[in-house]
């Protein structure tokens, strides 16, 4: 603690101390203010101005301090000024002085609440900023909680001091008004209680209900005028119309088909978007291939002869379409109207909140909705580095229409997509340069988890250059080279084809995004509220052009919140929650994430506790000869609460699902531990990282005790 906040305590404290020890609350009594009303008069009548700066300072002092009081004081202010005077004093000082217990709250407590809790806090400031006012006006009209708590509680939170100070003074107003005004007539007062009849409760609580009604009210207006330049349709064909055959389409569709509402879903592309045609399925299907291949070259760890694949590029491409068409009727036309969407093959244009304008087979038409749903997807980001264009990149679209196997192949970038790619290609025998401008791979994953990475596809004879900045593509003697910045040095690189992972752009060119005066982010994404809806309360986006994560699973999990709430939002909104958001990485070793990092952690200020248990050690793993990678568990200091798990292992993806159910339910690691697993299995592994957990944690006291009880029991 800072000097600073040692002096306020002990000022406060000291004051408090004192106002109990000399039993100064004695004066602030009705009986008191009753039997020295007349002398108190009779030197306010001879000192006006001195007493009534006096009364303001110490009525500052009581409200401040949060000490007992204020009540009889504010009846005090009608006896002794009368109703005017009375009232602006009161108003004033009550104010001041909550402000200043608000202040103080703030300035001994609010650091600390925030190293303990920053991700809780910052949902309360979230909230506090969009309708903090209204709900301190409803706290000061309706007395639910003392007002001394509202003071300290408000000011752990983000609330602007200016906000505290005038809707507390607006709100408190009427109360101290009836207060200053039956303190004008102090003689027939017996009784604090005497004050407040349930007629004037019931008022406060309407006036209380009052700001509430005020924002309903005021919501409306904002709606009418945000539609108010667009002509609402009579009728409408459509409760949905859902923009991307996609994941978040897809489900999107699926949900408004099973509450029974007309839904219409258009695709311009290959339904299924990219997971089923760019992304998920053909990068698995490949990295299945790769692995196969990496097997046969290591099966003299098996016992087997060891020997280097043949690789018939053209053969492991046609078993990755052929994956693609098996999967395809899940997500195909014909399943979608046969549940009873109405399948649109062409492109789709807002023209209003209510009109899609679609282009089939060079026809246009449109159609009426009361919702739309964006699910547009993203598509990869070519950067714009000189020569580029040039060297006809590839990227996770075109990718995959290839025939014949890279010779030298430039991956470039780090990241996921980039990853599995160049490892998979390597396995297969491409000889990969993997170009990442940052100090490691896997950016968002901790360093240690990087560099088991990296170390493995070093010793794959992957060629990875880390810190190596792309700042031109040149061909030379009619080979393609690409340039980079090391370190100051220009370092040169010659290659056969490029394959560009740099990260994805949301797709909304085209989508008449400027007929509803949306402006996409720089990333291309579209900018959603809690609920998912964008500017409009009848328009959605989820999904890659959503973000903030490009998963599949995180567009099914929008997908649904969009549609539930396009469909029943006039009843009740729901809001996306991100809080265990999993995903993985499908390198080898598989890298599987859900919660937070201990890089995330340490930037949120969290205070944690880390658990690891090496995969080395599992009974499994050393029985399948891949015994290699770690378990690390985060968990709040001193408490079973996971915040995080990292999985960097074979099955790594599978073996996160268990961390990820814990952290939903609130399953600590205690429970994993006191759950029967059954041996061999990979899972053991998050059984024995609970074990570690609970080694760490063990009643060292208690143990010893239990030591010196047993010798005693050897006689
Ligand atoms: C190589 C690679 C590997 C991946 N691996 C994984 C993985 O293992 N796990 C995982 O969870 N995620 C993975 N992803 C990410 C995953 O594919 C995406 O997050 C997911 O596909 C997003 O779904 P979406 O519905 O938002 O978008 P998309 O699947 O892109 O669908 C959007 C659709 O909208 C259509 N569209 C766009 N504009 C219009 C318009 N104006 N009118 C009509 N139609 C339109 C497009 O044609 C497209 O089909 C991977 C991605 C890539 C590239």
């Amino acid at each position: 603690m800072s000097s600073g906040k040692k002096i306020v305590l002990l000022v406060i404290g000291l004051a408090i101390l004192a106002f109990f020890f000399f039993d100064l609350g004695r004066f602030l009594e009705l009986e008191v203010l009753k039997a020295h009303q007349t002398e108190l008069e009779a030197t306010i009548s001879e000192n006006l101005l001195i007493s009534l700066a006096l009364f303001f300072a110490i009525y500052v002092a009581v409200t401040s301090l949060s000490l007992p009081g204020a009540a009889v004081m504010t009846l005090a202010g009608g006896a002794l000024f009368g109703l005017g005077w009375g009232l602006v004093i009161i108003s004033f000082a009550s104010t001041i002085g909550a402000t200043l217990a608000f202040l103080v709250a703030r300035f001994l407590l609010r650091d600390v609440l925030k190293a303990r809790y920053a991700a809780t806090l910052k949902k309360v400031d979230d909230g506090i900023h969009r309708d903090g006012a209204f709900y301190l006006a409803t706290l000061r009209l309706v007395p639910i909680f003392p007002f001394f708590v509202i003071n300290i509680v408000l000011g752990l939170t983000g609330m602007k001091t200016w906000t505290f100070y005038w809707v507390s003074q607006l709100a408190m107003l009427p109360g101290t008004a009836v207060y200053v005004n039956a303190g004008t007539q102090l003689a027939g007062i017996e009784r604090m209680g005497d004050i407040l009849s349930a007629e004037l409760l019931l008022s406060f609580a309407l006036l209380g209900i009052f700001p509430l009604i005020a924002k309903f009210v005021v919501g409306r207006i904002q709606r009418k005028r945000l539609y108010a330049n667009y002509t609402r349709p009579e009728r409408y064909d459509y409760n949905m119309v859902v923009i991307g055959g996609g994941s978040a389409g897809l489900v999107s569709a699926y949900i408004g088909a099973t509450v029974n509402s007309k839904v219409m879903l258009v695709e311009r592309g290959k339904m299924g978007g990219d997971c089923l045609n760019t992304g998920c399925v053909p990068s698995k299907a490949l990295i299945r291939s790769a692995k196969i291949a990496q097997n046969m070259r290591q099966a003299d760890h098996y016992g087997l002869k060891a020997t280097e694949p043949d690789v018939p590029f053209p053969s492991v491409m046609k078993r990755i379409h052929s994956i693609i068409k098996t999967i395809e009727p899940h997500d195909s036309v014909e399943r979608f109207t046969g549940l009873g969407v109405d399948c649109v093959q062409g492109s789709a244009r807002i023209i209003s909140p209510w009109e899609v304008e679609l282009e089939e087979d060079g026809q246009t038409r449109r159609v009426a909705t009361r919702t739309i749903i964006i699910a547009t997807g993203g598509k990869p980001f070519v950067p714009p580095i000189p020569g580029i264009d040039d060297m006809e990149p590839l990227t996770s679209e075109n990718l995959w229409e290839i025939e014949e196997q890279p010779g030298r192949l430039v991956v470039l970038g780090g990241g996921p997509i980039g990853s599995e790619l160049t490892q998979a290609f390597n396995r297969l025998g491409t000889q990969v340069i993997q170009v990442e401008q940052g100090e490691r791979l896997l950016p968002r994953e901790d360093t240690d988890v990087a560099d088991t990475i990296l170390t493995r596809f070093r010793e794959e004879g992957v060629d990875v250059r880390l810190q190596h900045k792309a700042t031109r593509f040149a061909v030379e003697d009619g080979e393609k080279v690409l340039y980079c910045d090391h370190q100051g040095s220009e370092v040169r690189i010659p290659f056969d084809q490029l394959l560009v992972a740099v990260g994805r752009k949301g797709n909304t060119e085209g989508l008449g995004l400027e007929n509803l005066g949306i402006e996409p982010s720089p990333q291309g994404t579209v900018p959603t509220n809690d609920d998912l809806s964008v500017v409009f309360p009848n328009i959605f986006a989820c999904g890659d052009v959503a973000g903030p994560y490009q998963f599949t699973h995180t567009a099914a999990h929008q997908a649904w919140h969009a549609a539930v709430n396009a469909l029943f939002g006039q009843f009740k909104r729901f809001k996306v929650d991100y809080s265990v958001i999993p995903w993985v990485t499908f390198t080898s070793p598989e890298v599987g994430r859900v919660g937070l990092s201990e890089a995330e952690a340490r930037d949120q200020g969290i205070d944690y506790e880390v658990t690891t248990y090496g995969l080395d050690d599992l009974d499994r793993a050393i029985a399948e000869s891949e015994a290699h990678g770690f378990i690390k568990v985060l968990t709040r200091r001193g408490k079973d609460r996971i915040i995080g798990a990292t999985v960097v292992g074979e099955h790594g993806g599978e073996l996160l699902t268990e961390f990820i159910l814990a952290m939903k339910h609130n399953i600590g690691l205690n429970k994993i531990l006191g759950t029967i697993h059954p041996y061999p299995t990979w899972n053991e592994g998050v059984k024995f990282t609970a074990g570690e957990w609970k080694k760490a944690h063990a009643p060292q006291k208690v143990i010893e005790w239990l030591g010196r009880y047993h010798s005693r029991r050897l006689g």
